[in-house]
């Protein structure tokens, strides 16, 4: 099977390379990061995508997804299937759907979790929106660049499963933070908080894989000075996906939104930009009240 792969960042990158390490014949197009090893560097995404029976993208944002699909739509081959790992909103998800299929080809939105290390180790999460056939197609890929894929429902599924985590996620970080924070000012041991709540009701992911207090539980970014790991930024940038689908549909999202509203404040005038989203906790022990 010939695969394009367009966008070789921190993401796309490992991902190219995993393909190409599996024995598959991989094109990549990337304007400003270099192809990884194994990977064909072509010198347009148009060259890439040239008989490829999967493209693969893995792009910043929908607005810049949306541009590539208008270059490469026309340029790929009948019946190829178009897969979208980026996270980007519902809307452009649809629409770039939309767009491959009325040209003939397959479409499928297929964000990823497990960041930067679950790329390079082969082992993300993908959560899949778009017809039985396209996702038959491209589930050996899937295979070989992550662990698990799970087929969510028709176009779109993926990224609204993908930012209804991350809305959860963003939301259980700022809890765990500020329950951590309170703690402090009760007096209460942080190694003691982490034993109760990591076996108790208040147990989350954010807690008990990824907790934000330095020094206890497992090794997370909160050992490491903060450094990322899923930066603060990313985060916002996910929180306002989730507010934005939430308008679109009339969902009431008020958790949701008072997360976003933190990590907009926290990135763009608190000093988060650049840091892990977990280093909210720091941020609550500098704030006794907000
Ligand atoms: P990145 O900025 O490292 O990579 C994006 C790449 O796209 C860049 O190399 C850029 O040059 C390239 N690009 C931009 N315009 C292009 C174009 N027109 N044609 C071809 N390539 C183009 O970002 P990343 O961390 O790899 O993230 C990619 C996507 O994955 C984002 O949507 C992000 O939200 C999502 N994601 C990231 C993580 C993470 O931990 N980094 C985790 C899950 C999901």
């Amino acid at each position: 099977m010939k695969i394009a792969f367009i966008g070789l960042g921190n993401m796309g990158g490992p991902m190219a390379r995993n393909l190409a390490a599996a024995g598959r014949e991989v094109k990549g197009f990337d304007p400003a990061a270099p192809a990884p090893e194994g990977v064909q560097a072509a010198t347009s995404a148009t060259e890439a995508v040239a008989g490829a029976e999967v493209v693969v993208t893995m792009l910043p944002n929908g607005a810049i997804l949306r541009q590539v699909a208008q270059e490469i739509v026309p340029a790929m081959a009948a019946g190829a299937v178009l897969c979208d790992c980026s996270t980007v909103d519902v809307e452009s998800a649809r629409a770039v759907a939309a767009e491959a299929q009325a040209a003939g080809l397959g479409a499928l939105d297929a964000p990823v979790s497990g960041g930067v290390g679950g790329a390079a180790a082969g082992t993300l999460t993908f959560m899949v929106g778009g017809s039985d056939a396209a996702f038959a197609t491209v589930r050996p890929l899937f295979e070989i660049m992550g662990q698990k894929a799970v087929h969510c429902g028709g176009p779109g599924a993926g990224q609204a499963a993908k930012i209804c985590n991350n809305m959860i996620l963003g939301v259980t970080m700022i809890a765990t933070c500020e329950a951590f924070a309170l703690a402090d000012k009760l007096g209460l041991d942080r190694q003691k908080m982490f034993d109760v709540v990591s076996t108790s009701s208040g147990y989350s992911w954010s807690m008990n894989a990824y907790c934000p207090a330095p020094g206890v539980g497992p090794t997370s970014p909160a050992d490491n000075g903060y450094k990322p790991g899923f930066a603060a930024e990313l985060m916002l940038k996910d929180l306002r996906l989730s507010q934005q689908a939430a308008e679109d549909a009339d969902a009431d999202t008020p958790m949701g939104r008072l997360a976003a509203q933190l990590y907009e404040t926290f990135v763009e005038a608190e000093g988060g930009r650049g840091r892990d989203f977990s280093a909210m906790l720091p941020r609550f022990e500098t704030r006794g009240r907000s």
